[in-house]
């Protein structure tokens, strides 16, 4: 298996896939600071820290680490950067991070280490990061969970989603503190702005966000007849397009 495979998505954006159950990672390289979104596994942190080295980073060149929200396989890694960055999560995560709530963050099914998270920075709908070359709004999602986010680039057109949206429309585990009200309601206020790429936390990525947004309403409102959990995380094994590292 190719480990930590690296796709450079923008210009000075980089995905680095999760292997296992972690998250992806993306690395913004900015005019003026460095921005990772979600540092995925603890247990995976020392094979992000070679893939940080081949696109020209050391651990303390990132200044901001944001937390699409609080699951333990996004903001696990958190510990190794806390120390120099600034770490940024929703105020509804925030609150789950700043106590250590295993429960909420799934720790007590995953990640072994205690946690330890530091959240610098609690953020709300409408914060912004200017880096320069991109510049990132914060959108309250809640739905996956509480502290659920998305981070869009207005001029650009795309969409870093965490697990609110995942190429296809594959919707995900409604977790403890979320829910399928507000996960339909973020995504139909979602789709009223103009997507034209998503950077999801797992799986593909995808240039047919309109598509992927209603089949994820679609897949939502089915959940809530049916008495069963179909809901799956996408492989993280698939193929994305652009260039490798
Ligand atoms: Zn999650």
């Amino acid at each position: 298996m190719d480990k930590g495979k690296i796709v450079e998505v923008q210009d000075n954006i980089f995905m680095i896939r999760g292997v296992d159950k972690s998250s992806h990672s993306y690395v913004v390289k900015g005019d003026r600071i460095n921005l990772l979104i979600d540092s995925g596994l603890d247990k995976n942190f020392s094979l992000l820290q070679k893939n940080l080295l081949k696109i020209g980073l050391k651990v303390r060149d990132i200044d901001i680490v944001v937390n699409t929200h609080e699951h333990f396989d996004h903001i696990g890694a958190n510990r190794y950067f806390q120390e120099n960055a600034i770490i940024a999560a929703h105020r509804f995560a925030a609150t789950k991070m700043a106590v250590n709530d295993k429960y909420v963050t799934l720790y007590s099914s995953g990640d072994t280490n205690d946690l330890s998270l530091y959240v610098h920075l609690w953020l709300e709908s409408k914060s912004r990061f200017d880096l320069g070359n991109y510049t990132f709004d914060i959108i309250h999602t809640p739905g996956h969970t509480s502290g659920s986010i998305c981070i869009y680039e207005p001029s650009k057109k795309f969409l870093f989603t965490g697990d609110m949206i995942f190429a296809g429309g594959i919707l995900s585990y409604i977790a403890e503190s979320g829910s399928v009200g507000d996960y339909i309601n973020s995504i139909m206020s979602l789709n009223t702005r103009y997507v034209e790429q998503i950077y999801p936390g797992h799986g593909n990525l995808s240039d047919n966000p309109d598509n992927d947004m209603k089949t994820a309403i679609a897949n939502a409102r089915n959940f809530l007849k049916s008495d069963k959990q179909v809901t799956v995380r996408p492989n993280n094994e698939t193929q994305a397009q652009g260039k490798k590292f």
